[in-house]
């Protein structure tokens, strides 16, 4: 079993991956929710570059990745599950649940930590919001996540199964939810009860950073509401809103090469615990 998956792991996430990307391209062209500032090409073929370098980096890096580590916890009986004799269905479930609190809380704390937003705030700078926006993410952060990935899961001590399951899911939400994709309102009301949907996971993007420390979820929407970080709507709208942040604003901070030095450049400002935003009072 444990064999099967590994060895079916690259193909499937692979060919997932590629489904889901070329149907929310399609969606894009269909219905877009808001029209785009920035040609396509350029972000695209940045975004997409940068997808393919972090992957090389990723597989150089780490001998083992999440998957693997999960096989091997269930081999030697490292881990909390492995240990407890749980039914292998609840275990998945509570596997699944606990690694995506574990995302959440590693989100907010990107956003806290000056020098981790440094990194992170390069996935918030891209100017328009599309399905490739899901997939911008430094190649350093990228590591970070999975370090801390692979001291969760050795921790937990998860099915390895479950960690496959939750891993394809975050990759295919993520690109549903960075989708500039118009959902009707009555389908975005009832689907944001169980999945964060494009339009909650805007507001994340929005220039104003009291909305861009919000809504850190990416799979369930259920920790933004239990830990009092969800916003549910821009104040600006959809429409009216601005994507980014405040530094990084020329199309020349969308090409790969600078996007990799961004961490970088300039000071840490916007961070969720900068004084001049918890200060602030909410203007409306
Ligand atoms: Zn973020
Ligand atoms: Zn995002």
């Amino acid at each position: 079993m444990s064999e099967t998956i590994l060895s079916a792991e690259p193909a499937i996430r692979l060919s997932i991956f590629l489904g889901i990307l070329a149907a929310m391209a399609l969606w894009e062209v269909a219905a877009p929710r808001r029209r785009r500032d920035i040609p396509r090409v350029i972000r695209w073929t940045n975004n997409l570059g940068l997808v393919v370098l972090d992957t090389v980096i990723l597989r150089l890096s780490f001998p083992i990745v999440a998957v693997g580590l999960a096989v091997m916890a269930e081999d030697k009986g490292w881990g909390l599950l492995n240990n407890l004799g749980v039914p292998v269905w609840l275990a998945i479930m509570a596997s699944m649940l606990l690694l995506d609190l574990a995302i959440y809380l590693q989100h907010v704390m990107f956003h806290a930590i000056p020098a981790l937003w440094r990194l992170h705030r390069m996935h918030h700078a891209d100017l328009d919001f599309d399905t490739t926006t899901g997939l911008r993410f430094h190649p350093v952060e990228i590591l970070i996540s999975m370090g801390i990935k692979l001291v969760v899961v050795a921790a937990l001590g998860p099915p390895a199964i479950a960690v496959l399951l939750f891993e394809v899911l975050l990759n295919a939400t993520a690109l549903f939810n960075h989708a500039n994709i118009d959902l009707p309102r009555p389908v975005d009301r009832i689907l944001r009860l169980f999945v964060v949907t494009p339009d909650m996971h805007r507001v994340h993007h929005s220039v104003d950073p009291r909305e861009t420390n919000s809504n850190y979820g990416f799979n369930l929407p259920w920790w933004d509401r239990l830990l009092g970080t969800y916003i549910a709507q821009p104040a600006k709208g959809h429409e009216g809103m601005a994507i980014g942040i405040e530094q990084f604003r020329t199309r020349r901070d969308l090409w790969l090469d600078w996007m990799l030095i961004q961490p970088l450049r300039g000071p840490a400002s916007g961070h969720a615990l900068d004084p001049r935003i918890t200060m602030k009072e909410p203007t409306e």
